[in-house]
């Protein structure tokens, strides 16, 4: 899968267009430089920001002059590595200009680009702008088999030479390639392996599919079968597997490594014909690419996720990844509005906060049917939130055996207690301890209890779920019993909406705390008695717990 693209603007006078591009490709970020304009994530050197967006071969959109691009990639364009499509696009939208990335598809990026600025794309591939169409770059389901042939190929094509295509391409069909039935040169869609004549070019349709038995010495056996068939490995669509062998290790391991899509058939699965045979191994013909790709069903995938305390930029890489690839989003509604962008086709099953077993019986029920699932957690999904939950849900005698053939992943997240004290500085910097004050899932004289310890181990502490219209007394009663094991000059942190644009910090002692400065949005940490507070520079104070403890 590509990544998503990045959209680099300098000042606020692109920021118009540059929404207008990430309607078009709603998981693209806007990075903006810091201090100019707001945007979704900010940077501090232009030209580094795009060289290293570039090495980690994200689609790059830059919204300035085509030479200010070019001159920062320089110094990468020698050497042969990641080269994604790079686009230079006039801040008012005015010009759509493909620099690199011919065979990642930026050209059609252009042309997609310039249809949404009603514009044209300054496309100046001479073998594009004449045939309409780029001959090297084959839609998906479709593999080249050599591109240094092909390179030549084309220019025979510009030199005068003419075509014939021996094979199905259906994208070709509406292309102003220079057919003729004498033709001098041919475009083989084949499955088979063999050196391409210098009058021809080879693409290999994603037709076969490997029915395998076990993941030992794979890709060998694999190498092996396409071999002697005298077929093109590169029209390896998919690896099959029983749906017994869908937990196995592996064979996802394998899959990945020979970058094909791994699907479980089932006794009953209608499957091609096959046209290999070779130890343990069957090479199927599918029909057509897209024929290969409803074959079998792929392992569903179930991630919790933690979406961290609100603003994007806190949010792991690993969790936007999974949340861009997920098919059904499930959460509480705040939480899966929080995790946008997100795209039309995935299906959001927003339900009531309390409904946590439900919710996390609904998710296995959907990845058990081969779908790519997260459930969302505000923070960190395994501290007070759905992770518990589902693995709960997983552990039920109930449970059919399909959940457990699920791919299973918790994705954490920066918790309301790191974030809070983070804003703060630091007075989680000792030993603490992470308490829910909500008595829904447990007896309150537990909490009496947890509190009671807590404080008599002098433990700076950080309460969740501090209070609500369902619990009001709770907190009041909390502080009596902290306030007979800490002083009134005790330093308190109040965290309330931190990472979303609502935020407020404040900090404040003990003694002046009281529970009508706290709601369920706020994240309360109450000091040790080590913890200090001292003025910073803008006016506001730091926090901190030493991490030395004095001796006894
Ligand atoms: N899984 C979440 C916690 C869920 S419990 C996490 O790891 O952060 C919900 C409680 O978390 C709220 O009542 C509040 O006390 C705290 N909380 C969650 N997000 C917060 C935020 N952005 N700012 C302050 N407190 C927050």
């Amino acid at each position: 899968m590509t990544s998503s693209p990045a959209i680099v603007i300098l000042g606020p006078s692109a920021l118009a267009t540059a929404r207008r591009i990430q309607a078009l490709y709603p998981q693209a970020v806007i990075h903006g430089l810091s201090g100019r304009v707001e945007a979704d994530q900010a940077y501090d050197d232009f030209g580094d920001t795009l060289r290293s967006l570039y090495r980690s071969d994200t689609p790059l959109i830059a919204l300035c002059a085509a030479g200010i691009v070019i001159r920062s990639l320089a110094p990468l364009l020698a050497n042969k590595g990641a080269e994604p499509p790079v686009l230079a696009v006039a801040e008012d939208g005015s010009a759509v200009v493909p620099l690199l990335g011919g065979l990642g598809g930026v050209n059609r990026m252009a042309r997609e680009i310039a249809a949404e600025l009603q514009v044209s794309a300054a496309i100046t591939t001479s073998g594009e702008l004449r045939f309409g169409t780029c001959l090297l770059d084959p839609p998906s389901g479709y593999v080249l088999a050599d591109i240094e042939q092909g390179k030549r190929f084309v220019s025979d094509l510009l030199g005068g030479e003419s075509l014939r295509i021996d094979g199905d391409a259906p994208w070709l069909e509406q292309g102003k390639l220079p057919m003729a039935e004498d033709a001098g040169r041919t475009l083989h869609i084949t499955t088979a392996q063999r050196t391409a004549r210098p009058d021809e070019l080879l693409i290999h349709p994603r037709t076969l599919l490997a029915l395998v038995d076990s993941a030992d010495d794979l890709a060998a056996r694999i190498g092996q079968a396409f071999e002697q068939a005298g077929l093109a490995q590169k029209s390896l669509a998919a690896l099959l597997a029983p749906a017994a062998l869908m937990t196995d290790r592996g064979l996802a391991q394998a899959a990945l490594e020979l970058g094909v899509p791994l699907r479980f058939i089932t006794p009953g699965s209608a499957l091609p014909g096959v046209v290999e045979q070779h130890d343990g191994l069957q090479l199927l013909q599918a029909a057509s690419p897209e024929a290969a790709q409803t074959i079998g069903r792929p392992r569903g995938r179930l991630s919790v996720i933690g979406l961290g305390p609100g603003a994007a930029e806190h949010m792991t890489p690993a969790v936007r990844r999974a949340l861009d690839e997920a098919q059904d989003l499930l959460g509480y509604e705040t939480y899966v509005r929080m995790a946008e962008p997100l795209r039309d086709d995935q299906v959001r099953h927003c339900s009531d906060n309390r409904e946590e077993l439900q919710r996390a019986r609904h998710a296995f029920e959907l990845a058990a049917s081969g779908r790519r699932v997260v459930v969302i957690s505000s923070g960190d999904p395994g501290v007070f939130a759905m992770a518990a939950a589902v693995l709960e849900a997983l552990e039920e005698i109930a449970a059919p055996a399909e959940w457990h053939a699920v791919e299973l992943q918790v994705l954490p997240g920066v918790s309301a207690a790191l974030a809070t004290a983070a804003k703060a500085g630091a007075p989680l910097g000792h030993d603490f301890c992470l308490i829910s004050l909500s008595d829904n899932l447990k007896p309150w004289a537990v909490i009496e209890n947890r509190l009671d310890h807590a404080g008599a181990a002098d433990l700076a502490m950080a309460f969740y779920n501090p209070i609500s219209k369902a619990r009001p007394w709770q907190l009041g009663r909390a502080l009596d019993i902290v306030r007979t094991h800490r002083t009134p000059d005790t330093v308190v942190v109040l965290g309330r909406d931190i990472g979303r644009p609502a935020e407020a910090l404040r900090v404040l002692s003990l003694g002046e705390l009281t529970p009508e400065m706290v709601d369920m949005r706020t994240l309360v940490i109450i000091g040790s008695s080590q913890t200090r507070r001292f003025p910073r520079g803008d006016g506001g104070e730091w926090v901190y717990t030493p991490r030395s403890y004095p001796q006894q």
